[in-house]
C-alpha cells in the first residue's frame, strides 16, 4: 500500500507586495500543473483588496480611480488555489507554530511554515503625549490616542479619510492641510494634495512640516530638484518638528498654526502584534531575519517587506525590496518545504526611485543620476501599471 505523507500547511499572513508576487507565481504554476504545490496554503488578510501605495498619490491628485490602484487579493487566491481568510493577525506564538487572528471571531491557526508580509504601522512617536519616545510601543500605548491626526497607514483607512478631507475642502473658503514627514512618501503626498485642493479652490493651502532632515537618504542634487518642485507648487515648508495636533491647532517646535487636517507620513514602526510575539524582534518592532528572509529565532518563520529587518545588512523599508526580497523569499519557502537549498537576497547597490510631483511630472533617482520631466511620470505610470495589472495579462 502506498503511504502518503500529510501535506504541510503554509500560512501567508498579510497581502503585501511580496505575497502578491507569491500568489501570482502560484497561480502561474497551477495553470501549468495543478499538482505542483505540495502544501495547503492559506492567506490571512484584513481586506479582500489591497491598495498599491506607489499609485496612491496619483489617485489623490485625480489621475487614477480607486479600482486602478487596488489589487483583488481574494480572486488572486482563488486562481492560486490558496484559501483566503479575511482576518487580522494579532498574535504569533512561534514556539507552538500558531497564530491568532481576529475578525468576525477570534481564531487560532496552526502552521508548519509561516510567511509574514503584514507591512508596518505609521510611527506616531513625534506626538508630544506619547509616553516613552524611546520605546516603540508600550503596553499602555497611546500613540493612536490623538485621533485628530490621520496616519497614512493603514492605507484602506486613509482612503476614507482623504475622501472626507476633499468633502470638507469643497465647503470651505480656505482649507489648510499639513503633512508631517521628511521622506519620499511625504513629499509625494504633499504635492498630490496641493494639486487636489487647488483644483477645488485656489485659496486652499498644503503645508509640509519636515523637521531639519528633508529627504536625508537621497543625494543633494535630487533634494534640490524636489525643493524646486515644492516651490513650483507654492507649498509652504516648515523645517521644524511637529509635536502635537488637537482642536485644530498644530504645534511645532516654535509655532502654533490653525490647520484643518493633519496627515502623518512619519516613517514606520512594528505593528502592535510584534510586542507580544516570541519571535526575535529588532529595533522599532521588526521581525529579525537573515539573508534568506528567515527568522533568526524560528527557522520555519519567514518575513519580508516592512514587517522585517535584516540583521546582516541595512536594507531600507520600501516596496522595491518587498517585491525583490519577496521573490527570493517565495523560492525559499518552497525550498524549505522540500528540504532543499535556500537562496540569499542580495539587494542591488542602486535602485531606481521615481517620485511623482502631483501633476503628471516626476523626478527620478538612480544612484547619483537624477532625471525629471513629464516622461519620467509616464515611465513611473508604466512601471506601476505593469505591477498592478500583471494578473490581467
Ligand atoms: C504614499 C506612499 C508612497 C510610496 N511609494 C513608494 C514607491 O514609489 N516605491 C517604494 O519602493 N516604496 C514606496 N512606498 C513605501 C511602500 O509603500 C512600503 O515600503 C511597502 O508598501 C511595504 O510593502 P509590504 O509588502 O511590506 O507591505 P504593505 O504594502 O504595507 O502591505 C501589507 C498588507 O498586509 C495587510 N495587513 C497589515 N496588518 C495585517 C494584519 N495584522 N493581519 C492581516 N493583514 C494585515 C495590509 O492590509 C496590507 O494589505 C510608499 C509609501 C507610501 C505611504
Amino acid at each position: 500500500m502506498t503511504k502518503f505523507s500529510p501535506k504541510k500547511t503554509l500560512l501567508l499572513a498579510g497581502a503585501g507586495h511580496a505575497h502578491i508576487g507569491m500568489l501570482r507565481r502560484l497561480s502561474a504554476a497551477r495553470l501549468k500543473n495543478p499538482d505542483t504545490i505540495e502544501a495547503d496554503i492559506h492567506l490571512i488578510s484584513e481586506q479582500p483588496q489591497t491598495i498599491y501605495s506607489g499609485m496612491l498619490p496619483g489617485w489623490m491628485a485625480g489621475h487614477y480611480q480607486l479600482h486602478d490602484i487596488s489589487i483583488d487579493i481574494k480572486s488572486l487566491c482563488v486562481r492560486a488555489g490558496v484559501r483566503f481568510i479575511q482576518q487580522s493577525l494579532v498574535q504569533v506564538n512561534a514556539a507552538s507554530n500558531k497564530v491568532v487572528t481576529t475578525g468576525d471571531k477570534q481564531t487560532d491557526f496552526d502552521y508548519d511554515v509561516l510567511s509574514l508580509n503584514t507591512g508596518a504601522d505609521t510611527d506616531m512617536r513625534w506626538l508630544r503625549d506619547h509616553k516613552d519616545q524611546n520605546d516603540y510601543r508600550s503596553d499602555s500605548d497611546d500613540s493612536d490616542a490623538n485621533t485628530d491626526v490621520i496616519a497614512i497607514r493603514p492605507l484602506s483607512t486613509f482612503i476614507t479619510q482623504w475622501q472626507r478631507i476633499l468633502k470638507d475642502a469643497q465647503s470651505s473658503e480656505k482649507y489648510q492641510l499639513a503633512i508631517i514627514g521628511a521622506g519620499a512618501a511625504a513629499i509625494e503626498l504633499v504635492m498630490a494634495a496641493q494639486v487636489a485642493l487647488r483644483n477645488i479652490n485656489r485659496n486652499h493651502q498644503v503645508i509640509l512640516v519636515c523637521g531639519e532632515n528633508l529627504l536625508s537618504g537621497f543625494n543633494s542634487g535630487f533634494r534640490q530638484r524636489v525643493i524646486k518642485q515644492l516651490d513650483r507648487h507654492d507649498i509652504t515648508i516648515i523645517r521644524e518638528r511637529a509635536t502635537d495636533y488637537r482642536d485644530g491647532e498644530l504645534s511645532t517646535t516654535n509655532k502654533s498654526l490653525p490647520i484643518n487636517a493633519v496627515i502623518a507620513a512619519t516613517g514606520v514602526i512594528g505593528s502592535a502584534w510584534t510586542v507580544s510575539t516570541d519571535l526575535e524582534i529588532e529595533g522599532d518592532g521588526f521581525v529579525a531575519v537573515n539573508d534568506k528572509q528567515q527568522s533568526v529565532s524560528h527557522p520555519n518563520v519567514f518575513a519580508v517587506g516592512d514587517v522585517a529587518t535584516r540583521i546582516d545588512k541595512y536594507v531600507a523599508h520600501s516596496g522595491v525590496h518587498s517585491v525583490h526580497g519577496g521573490a527570493i523569499e517565495a523560492d525559499n519557502l518552497l525550498a524549505y518545504l522540500k528540504d532543499s537549498i535556500m537562496e540569499s537576497y542580495q539587494p542591488k547597490s542602486r535602485t531606481l526611485y521615481l517620485l511623482s510631483c502631483g501633476d503628471k511630472y516626476a523626478i527620478g533617482s538612480w544612484g547619483n543620476v537624477n532625471l525629471q520631466g513629464r516622461w519620467v511620470w509616464h515611465l513611473k505610470k508604466y512601471i506601476d501599471k505593469r505591477f498592478i495589472e500583471a494578473d490581467k495579462n
